[in-house]
């Protein structure tokens, strides 16, 4: 175990089970700590199948008749931003639009959309959707850093569908932009910049170089991007995290670094229709100004809900006593996820 993973113990667990004669049967759970983040997860090796085979269609059907990010609604019902951020009213990037949040979170809360489709299935998304989702954002980012040179962490976010908080189905993402990070983002730069005093190294570098060597969750390279299946997932179903080691702010990001992102996604997105996985949070999170001990870096977690009350897979354990039960062993998913990232070409 490495200094990424602080800490990593079992507890063996025995109960007389009623479905086999009462006869006693043991298991583990795997408690993991994560040493860069802070996560604690509850890994359960039970194998519990996901709500496997979720169907968004319901969803996907749902409010399409009044949603107001389609194209014939989109202009009249969404906000626009005043003048003297920008004289059009709204960001645009190929379908892409961005604009205010009529609920804001903070300053400054934007959600783009990424095209004119209500319902986009995860294997339709294609990568210029995506990459003009992302671009969309960085243009923003851009012209709030020059009205305000403060400003220092940004943000992009995503709930997919409502099983991840996803109001509308009409696939859109939001923006944070502020002087401080967001805590979870703090608490990593504040694990990254100890890293750097202590060693004089990158973390973000050095923990991609030891999940390569061990192999044990590393699940592939999209151009600068590297992916990694969590050690202490964020998430019940496990959780996904990528890196780009090289880029020190979201302005270092090129077009082509984006799309190279944008092509993981892909690959995440066919793990999980596979799975039967139909809904996800996701967060990049970047800085404004060059700090290579922030680096750019986000994660994905896949969300479901169990049938037939609609189970949320989050609960007490996560709400309230800050540590994740989590059903998906990190290394199972690392393996059954490395081939949608070797064949993705
Ligand atoms: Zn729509």
């Amino acid at each position: 175990m490495s200094e990424f993973e602080r800490d990593k113990s079992r507890e063996k667990v025995a109960y007389l089970d009623p479905t086999n004669g009462f006869q006693e049967h043991t298991t583990y759970v795997e408690v993991r700590e994560d040493g860069v983040t802070g996560v604690t997860s509850r890994i359960l090796p039970h194998r519990f199948r996901t709500a496997g085979g979720q169907d968004v269609r319901e969803h996907a059907e749902a409010g399409a008749a009044t949603c107001p990010f389609c194209r014939e609604r989109m202009e009249q019902v969404t906000p626009r931003f005043t003048a003297d951020v920008i004289q059009e009213g709204r960001f645009r990037r190929g379908q892409a639009v961005l604009f205010p949040n009529a609920f804001p979170y903070g300053r400054n809360s934007s959600v783009a959309i990424f095209s004119h489709e209500h319902a986009l299935r995860l294997s339709a998304m294609d990568v210029g959707i995506l990459g003009d989702g992302f671009l969309v954002c960085r243009d923003y980012f851009q012209r709030l850093q020059q009205m305000d040179p403060a400003l220092g962490f940004c943000s992009v976010n995503w709930n997919y569908m409502p099983p991840a908080g996803g109001g509308l189905v009409h696939p859109h993402l939001q923006t944070i932009c502020g002087p401080r990070p967001t805590a979870f983002a703090a608490k990593t730069h504040e694990s990254a910049r100890g890293y750097q005093t202590r060693t004089g190294r990158n973390l973000w570098e050095d923990l991609v170089a030891h999940e390569k060597r061990e192999m044990e969750r590393y699940l592939g390279q999209t151009g600068p991007v590297e992916w990694v299946s969590s050690f202490a997932p964020k998430g019940m179903a496990g959780e996904v995290c990528f890196f780009l080691p090289a880029r020190a702010s979201i302005f270092t990001l090129t077009d082509e670094d984006v799309l190279q992102l944008a092509l993981g996604l892909r690959c995440v997105f066919r793990y999980l229709e596979a799975a039967g996985i139909a809904s996800f949070n996701l967060a990049l999170d970047a800085t404004l100004m060059d700090d290579a001990a922030f680096g750019v870096r986000g994660r994905l977690i896949p969300r479901f809900t169990l049938p037939p009350l609609g189970i949320s897979d989050v609960n007490y354990y996560e709400k309230l006593q800050n540590e994740i039960i989590c059903i998906t062993v990190p290394e199972d998913m690392a393996r059954e996820m490395r081939p949608f990232f070797e064949r993705r070409r």
